[in-house]
């Protein structure tokens, strides 16, 4: 077959998976995960086929803010579901980190940025899981009542993603939206459970999105226009 343009470069991963996806990483380098004996044909005309999803979305990333790079040093501020908390490093035996007003006490043997950032990192997953968890039962009810299983949470670090559903009972959202402001983090899992419904992104997804939240579409604006931290 021939096809006067050129397709672009992609990693390809093969693995255990049932159906191919594109993902754009956030440094605009493409990956494409398929099924183990996917011919590379087949590879070839599923990518002719999202070239205009490919050149939306390199569209969206490009509009995003530089990834915003953080001190982690004493009187640094980091956000905190888009509230800043100021990081007060004390030295002393290792604590738990924990949160006295808007300063957030970090006490290590030797802090320096390596031990300082590993313990803000743990804080930032408790703080996950805790407010996570709470999204999710807030807005479950409406699923329980159509007979669906509250998804398990797993938080993970994801570079081209902010949440996704998976058949097997788990809700995955990005330990970075602990960082953002907390509607975008409403938004997220008033998405990921819309596929408990729905799991394409078909006219059904979106009639049930307008109903669980009117105002989606300038929520997920909000998150693409935002910097995440690296
Ligand atoms: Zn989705």
């Amino acid at each position: 077959m021939t096809d006067a343009q050129p397709l672009p470069e992609y990693t390809l991963i093969r693995s255990d998976r049932r159906s191919l996806e594109l993902r754009v990483l956030t440094d605009q380098r493409l990956e494409i995960r398929a099924p183990r004996r996917t011919a590379q044909s087949d590879i070839d005309d599923f990518l002719r086929s999202r070239l205009s999803w490919l050149a939306r979305t390199r569209a969206r990333l490009a509009q995003r803010a530089a990834p915003l790079t953080l001190p982690l040093a004493h009187g640094a501020r980091h956000p905190l579901l888009g509230q800043p908390v100021q990081l007060h490093i004390l030295t002393g035996a290792r604590r738990a980190p924990f949160l006295l007003g808007d300063r957030l006490q970090i006490q290590l043997p030797t802090p320096d940025e390596a031990s300082i950032g590993r313990a803000l990192d743990d804080w930032y997953r408790h703080q996950a899981r805790t407010a996570f968890n709470a999204e999710i039962d807030r807005q479950f009810p409406f699923y329980a009542a159509r007979g669906h299983a509250r998804p398990t949470l797993r938080i993970k670090r994801m570079k081209s993603r902010w949440g996704s559903l998976s058949t097997r009972g788990y809700i995955n959202l990005n330990l970075a939206l602990i960082q953002l402001p907390r509607p975008c983090l409403e938004y997220v899992v008033a998405h990921e459970l819309c596929h408990l419904e729905h799991m394409d992104h078909g006219p059904g997804f979106h009639r049930l999105m307008d109903q669980r939240m009117p105002d989606w579409r300038a929520r997920k604006a909000l998150l693409n226009r935002l910097p995440v931290i690296a």
